[in-house]
């Protein structure tokens, strides 16, 4: 077959738009597959800092790293984890550039250290949709993302700090690179967050703790919260004892066999203090069904 020049370039654009297409129809068909998460970077250097406890790598961040950094070439472009209603949360001295996916199925992701925010989209995003580029803005050592995924209640981005994370390698990515090893664990359940730090310094509970009108509030109580989200179990630590942390106790005594009633008495308080320093409590299948139901939380 003879062709013009002219000819070829039409040939060439229409063979890269037939490969384009393809590729899109592709990622279309994973969206479909819902529960499947992408890996957010389509090349990267692999993961300098796991999530969990670790050594502060530059002045400033956390002792306890809520998410895990994935190392890039800056300019690298970063793809929406799974489908959902972005949220852009604008530029922070620590997250640099940073935005929230709600999944709107209980889990966020998020980005942080992007290199420019007036590229990334507002709505709805498909999985697989470019949301931004690595960069390094904010407190960070060298160019890399930052990703995250928290448990929390749909339509609530604005609030997503107060989310519990889980360990983004507790699921299971269509791409991830071959030197990613996935905990094959249950999500909500954290292990490595052993004995955080904050429970030490609130007071151990001198007082029986049990949900009452107006509501006990106080240090003790964030000890309880604090030591229940240790375990696994789902809620805030506020200091109030509410109906979820009521919820979650009762869920905790099960678990252990304690008199299930959602006091915190001297058993359970013991309970709670020796496992938080062991830490090896496995959260049942029927703790995570309760979350579901108490903060509309679906599982992952
Ligand atoms: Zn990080």
């Amino acid at each position: 077959m003879f062709f013009t020049k002219d000819g070829k370039n039409k040939l060439l654009t229409i063979i890269c738009m037939a490969l384009l297409l393809l590729m899109k129809s592709e990622v279309k068909a994973e969206v479909n597959g819902e529960e499947l998460w992408l890996w957010p970077l389509p090349y990267d250097k692999g993961i300098t800092s796991y999530h969990g406890e670790r050594d502060i790598p530059v002045a400033g961040a956390s002792s306890n790293h809520k998410g895990i950094d994935i190392s890039a070439i800056e300019g690298t472009p970063i793809m929406a984890t799974k489908s959902g209603d972005i949220v852009p949360m604008g530029y922070d001295r620590r997250m640099g550039n940073w935005t929230v996916i709600d999944h709107r199925d209980g889990t966020y992701s998020t980005y942080q250290h992007m290199q420019s925010h007036e590229i990334i989209k507002e709505g709805f995003v498909n999985k697989g949709d470019i949301i931004g580029y690595v960069g390094r803005t904010g407190n960070s050592t060298g160019a890399h993302l930052h990703f995250e995924i928290r448990i929390g209640e749909v339509g609530r981005a604005k609030e997503f700090y107060l989310m519990p994370p889980v360990n983004p390698l507790s699921y299971e990515y269509t791409n991830a690179p071959p030197n990613i090893i996935v905990e094959k664990e249950e999500p909500i359940q954290r292990k490595d967050n052993k004995n955080s730090m904050s429970k030490n310094i609130y007071p151990y509970p001198e007082r029986i703790i049990y949900r009452n009108i107006p509501m006990m509030r106080g240090d003790d109580i964030k000890w309880v919260q604090t030591a229940l989200c240790d375990l696994g179990y789902i809620l805030v630590v506020d200091g109030f004892f509410g109906d979820i942390s009521k919820t979650m106790l009762i869920q905790f005594q099960r678990d252990n066999n304690l008199v299930a009633n959602g006091v915190c008495d001297e058993s359970t308080l013991e309970k709670l203090n020796e496992l938080t320093k062991t830490n090896e409590v496995l959260i049942s299948q029927e703790t995570s069904d309760v979350v579901s139901e108490t903060i509309g939380v679906s599982k992952p």
